[in-house]
């Protein structure tokens, strides 16, 4: 592809929860991407209120490498939020967001780094072949298909938060009230120029995976119903299909009594019968409340997250204003 601009600086914000396994190693690859591209490179390493060393390892690497930074939450947010909060103090002409498991290779920026000076405005990775179980690779595939075709904005399929976004395109994210915060659905949201890059997702280089299968679930229900009120009408077209239905079967009871002379048997099928329309009428209850509960966290107006400190340039650049 040809070049028609230079990138003069990156940012990268590496959200980290309890990462001390793999931190040093993610530094020494950090480093070597550093030095290996043309740009300047600056990192904000997230510490999302890790309970294990990972906050004395960052401080050390912030102290002897003046290109990174750390930011310490004051509890574990999250990780949506702990990348929102890298995301509003990360600096550069281009930012990419990577995680802290080298699940997603500082290699690959390079090559984003190239789409961008080609012209693209979000560059963001396209897991080619998905290393976790089978159980869950078929649920990631029905939910990013789903969301597909039941959201009207286009959240790429098999795409994560691994990604390199223009400058501009971090201040729409950032300038963006709401609290869930789904990062990869606001990112196709704001539009732009989107290109996507397959690449090979290796495993977790070290540690275990932060997100448990209820973490999971919830990630899902926030890419949902963020961006889309389809299910809410759900249970409006599965009231009308119920009382179709009631209607029919009420005028065949009329036609059968009054007809054919017989008379109505069968308290069984009436038992099935409400119990499932009643558990029909639970879950869209259901619905209604994942909706309520989401507006009732925005109406509350909290701040996304709580800064605890800062350390590296993040530290230096806050005296200097001051
Ligand atoms: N993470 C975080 N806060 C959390 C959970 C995870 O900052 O509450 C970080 C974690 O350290 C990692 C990234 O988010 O850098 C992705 O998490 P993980 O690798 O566990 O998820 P997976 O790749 O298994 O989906
Ligand atoms: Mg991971």
């Amino acid at each position: 592809m040809e070049s028609s601009r230079k990138l003069s600086s990156l940012g990268v914000v590496i959200p980290c929860y309890n990462e001390e396994e793999g931190l040093p190693m993610l530094v020494e690859a950090l480093k070597e991407f550093a030095d290996g591209v043309e740009c300047t490179v600056s990192f904000v390493l997230v510490d999302d209120g890790s309970r294990d060393a990972s906050p004395q390892i960052m401080q050390s690497i912030c102290q002897e490498d003046a290109r990174f930074a750390c930011l310490r939450l004051s509890r574990n947010f999250g990780h949506q939020i702990a990348l929102s909060a890298g995301l509003a103090h990360v600096k550069g002409e281009a930012i990419a967001v990577l995680d802290a498991d080298l699940q997603d290779p500082p290699a690959v920026v390079a090559k984003m780094i190239k789409e961008w000076e080609g012209g693209a405005e979000v560059v963001y990775g396209v897991r080619k072949n998905r290393k976790e179980s089978l159980v869950l690779r078929g649920a990631f595939t029905i939910y990013y298909r789903l969301l597909k075709v039941i959201t009207h904005i286009d959240i790429p399929t098999d795409a994560g938060d691994f990604c390199l976004m223009d400058r501009k395109v971090l201040d729409q994210l950032n300038a963006m009230p709401e609290r869930n915060r789904f990062i990869r659905g606001l990112r196709g949201w704001v539009g732009f120029k989107q290109v996507g890059l397959p690449y090979e997702r290796p495993a977790r280089a070290a540690g275990t995976t932060k997100y448990n299968v209820f973490r999971l679930f919830n990630l899902a229900m926030d890419g949902l119903t963020s961006f889309s009120a389809i299910p809410l009408r759900l249970s409006t077209w599965v009231g009308l299909l119920c009382s179709s239905v009631g209607f029919c079967l009420m005028v065949w009871a009329v036609f059968s009594r009054l007809v054919l002379g017989n008379v109505v048997s069968g308290w069984a099928s009436l038992a099935v019968m409400l119990l499932f329309f009643s558990g029909v009428q639970l879950i869209m209850l259901g619905v209604i409340g994942e909706y309520l509960s989401r507006m009732f966290e925005e109406v509350k107006q909290r701040p996304l997250f709580v800064v605890e400190s800062k350390g590296g340039w993040l530290d230096r650049s806050d005296s200097a204003q001051s």
